[in-house]
């Protein structure tokens, strides 16, 4: 007798653990705390990370402290390489229910004088990589009738700065794109949802961040400080777990408050 005349068909799918998840740009970053986050919460983590030594620096780490973690060598604006980490990882596994698009680049020069391989670079990295990423995983998800998708995108993706025209709009493309993939992908019991990140302290905005735009930022952020790689991996983390199930299509600004304020000083 059926209890619950309402429960999913797919309930006795979802218990299926731990899970197999890739987080790309997993060895460095907002990334790498995403990478450990999910090894904590029981999954078996493959890193794919441009920078073979971080991935492999973290998945030992991660494993000496008794998690299951792989490092992948991953390039995710080459379709070739992205297709060689999912066949690794469909080898190994035959599945994959969880992906973090993570790996991001960032430069920032005035409009007027923006370099178009630049802006492609940008966006074969941040747009291209992931969509392909996704059509990869989603094919293995939707075998399993499971799936949890994750596009970082930033606070840049949702309001204009300067000098951030590949960045910026490249970001608000991966907005969309999570809310395409949220529609197309939800009949496979697959979520698709998206990250902002405020400014967050890594080595991207080690580099990327003059002491001038770190006091902006810090000034217009309503915490008034920049935020914790941990702070963006907790979200992540659930957003890829069940409890996640009927959120779907969004994209979560994780900014200290920065989306909400306007003047901040009177
Ligand atoms: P990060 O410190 O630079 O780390 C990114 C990692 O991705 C690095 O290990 C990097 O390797 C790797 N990577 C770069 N290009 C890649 C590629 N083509 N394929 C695979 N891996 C690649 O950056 P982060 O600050 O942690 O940023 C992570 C994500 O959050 C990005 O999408 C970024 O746009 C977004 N985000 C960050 C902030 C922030 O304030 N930090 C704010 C909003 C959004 P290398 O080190 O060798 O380049």
């Amino acid at each position: 007798m059926n209890l619950n005349p309402h429960a999913s068909p797919r309930a006795a799918k979802t218990a299926t653990l731990p899970r197999i998840a890739l987080v790309t740009g997993g060895g460095s970053g907002i990334g790498a705390a995403i990478s450990q986050q999910l090894a904590e919460n029981g999954h078996i983590v493959f890193i794919g990370d441009i920078n073979p030594h971080a991935s492999r620096d973290l998945a030992a780490t991660l494993c000496a402290a008794g998690h299951e973690a792989y490092a992948v060598e991953l390039d995710v604006s080459s379709p070739a390489s992205i297709d060689e980490a999912f066949g690794t990882i469909g080898q190994a596994f035959g599945r994959c229910d969880i992906l973090v698009n993570n790996a991001g680049i960032a430069k920032t020069f005035p409009f007027l004088d923006y370099p178009i391989e630049h802006w492609r670079n940008v966006f074969d990295v941040n747009v291209t990589g992931p969509m392909l990423c996704g059509q990869h995983a989603a094919r293995l998800m939707r075998k399993q009738g499971w799936g949890r998708i994750v596009n970082i995108a930033s606070i840049s993706g949702l309001r204009a700065s300067s000098g951030r025209t590949a960045y910026g709009t490249s970001k608000a493309a991966v907005v969309g794109l999570t809310r395409q993939m949220a529609i197309e992908l939800a009949e496979y019991g697959i979520t698709t949802n998206g990250v902002a990140p405020g400014p967050i302290d890594t080595p991207m905005t080690l580099d990327l961040h003059s002491a001038v735009a770190r006091e902006n930022y810090t000034r217009a952020v309503p915490a008034k400080r920049y935020g914790v790689p941990e702070e963006i991996a907790a979200v992540v983390g659930f957003l890829c777990s069940e409890q996640a199930s009927y959120v779907n299509g969004h994209t979560v600004p994780v900014d200290g408050g920065f989306m909400a304020a306007g003047v901040l000083e009177i």
